[in-house]
């Protein structure tokens, strides 16, 4: 059988002993975060929420081709891509994301989808509460995913930029929309033509007109 090791401190010097290690802790920095009324900035390349980018003039990166879905090991994305055509046109290319969603009760940050994407149209924002009371509300939409409008952008769906092509878009070389781009009805979304137009640009079309959803 195992000896007891030997006590070799005094006796009276064990209750004082226990507590060494709380006389320690009070003089030392405190490590406390006060989240969430203090946030701390994450840093630079840090894996938050994911955004489905736009090009310059506002059209979509995505092209719809899943490889961001096949990549994922945690099976958390689901793609569906459609045909652009000229009434109706989300990408400047033949494809477009047309149903975009993630799941965040599965999704585990890891990237891997970023590096899949083959246009960029993905990449990871620093916004990491994603925290909600149902599954239902952690699937984000496409809706959800897309990037704002910045200066210089309409929003989808609107034609490509007047002679240029799809590898135009990737060289950069365009770089707003151009004036008096209106935006399409969106008729798969079941949108109906309605008055004014959203144009970007001097030329406004004599007969322009703009959907409501
Ligand atoms: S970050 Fe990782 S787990 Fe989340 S959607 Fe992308 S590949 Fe899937
Ligand atoms: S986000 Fe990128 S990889 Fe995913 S479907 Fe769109 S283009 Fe393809």
């Amino acid at each position: 059988m195992a000896e007891e090791p030997k006590d070799t401190k005094p006796g009276f010097q064990n209750p004082v002993a226990g507590f060494g290690v709380t006389f320690k802790a009070m003089f030392k920095k405190r490590l406390t975060e006060q989240y969430p009324e203090q946030q701390k900035t994450t840093a630079p390349r840090f894996h938050g929420r994911h955004q489905l980018n736009r090009h310059p003039d506002g059209l979509e990166k995505c092209v719809g081709c899943e490889l961001c879905a096949w990549a994922c090991p945690a099976d958390a994305i689901y793609v569906e891509g459609a045909d652009n055509t000229d009434e109706e046109r989300y990408s400047p290319g033949e494809r477009y994301g047309r149903v975009y969603q993630i799941n965040y009760a599965r999704c585990i940050l890891c990237g891997l989808c970023i590096e899949a994407c083959p246009t960029r149209a993905l990449t990871m924002t620093n916004e990491f509460e994603l925290a909600d009371s149902s599954r239902a509300d952690l699937i984000y939409t496409k809706e959800q995913l897309l990037a704002g409008l910045e200066e210089g952008m309409v929003d989808t769906p609107h034609a490509i930029y007047p002679g240029t092509d799809e590898q135009d878009y990737y060289r950069g070389l365009v770089t707003e929309a151009a004036p008096g781009t209106v935006r399409q009805v969106a008729h798969s979304k079941g949108e109906v033509v309605q008055e004014a137009a959203s144009t970007f640009g001097e030329a406004e079309p004599a007969s322009e007109k703009v959907i409501r959803p």
